[in-house]
């Protein structure tokens, strides 16, 4: 799914190039299994055929790139992508690709707080093996009294118990064969 919000201005991915490793693309010119970075990206730098790369490249955005945010949410240095999914009809996904010191943070706390205040859904999902789906999870029944009363021992208990069950699923292929054939591009070696 695409987001139709505005980019903030003045927002750019600069060396994060989390969704172009851990989004999964099955286009005809470009496929790539979930958790493999394209080959098309430069790690830390971003996408070498910027001017020619799928249209899905062009308007898919993670919700740091429209939300004000602070900029430790950037993916790469929270391991969070938000994702667009459900945003515009209330449900927020936070997607942790990888556990970083930010999920104990005030400032992930504070903002969790934040979107219940507003009514806002939300869901936890994290990544398997290269070339799995990713599992998810709606949590807002889950840690609503944790977020509500401040409680941040409970809430980072709870989180933890979510990440960790999340992570024992048993996670399906994503059946994506790695194919790199944008026009124009250089070859790209598999
Ligand atoms: S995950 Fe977000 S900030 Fe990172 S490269 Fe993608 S759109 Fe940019
Ligand atoms: S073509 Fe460019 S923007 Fe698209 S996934 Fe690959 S590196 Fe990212």
């Amino acid at each position: 799914m695409t987001l139709d919000l505005p980019l903030l201005p003045d927002r750019t991915c600069g060396e994060c190039v989390e969704c172009c490793r851990f989004i999964p693309l099955d286009l005809p010119e470009l496929a790539k299994p979930t958790g493999m970075l394209c080959g098309y990206c430069m790690e830390g730098a971003g996408c070498a055929v910027h001017a020619i790369r799928p249209q899905t490249c062009r308007t898919w955005f993670c919700v740091w790139r429209v939300v004000e945010l602070s900029d430790d949410w950037r993916p790469d240095r929270s391991g969070i992508i938000v994702r667009p999914d459900g945003l515009t009809t209330g449900e927020i996904t936070l997607y942790v690709v990888r556990e970083t010191d930010f999920l104990r943070s005030d400032t992930f706390f504070d903002t969790l707080v934040s979107w219940r205040e507003q009514g806002l859904s939300l869901a936890l999902s994290v990544p398997g093996p290269v070339g799995t789906l990713p599992v998810r999870a709606v949590v807002t029944d889950y840690l609503t009294a944790a977020l509500a009363g401040g409680d941040r021992p409970m809430f980072d208990l709870l989180l933890a118990n979510v990440l960790i069950s999340l992570a024992r699923h048993a996670f399906e292929p994503d059946g994506i064969e790695p194919r790199f054939a944008v026009p124009g591009a250089p070859p790209v070696a598999l």
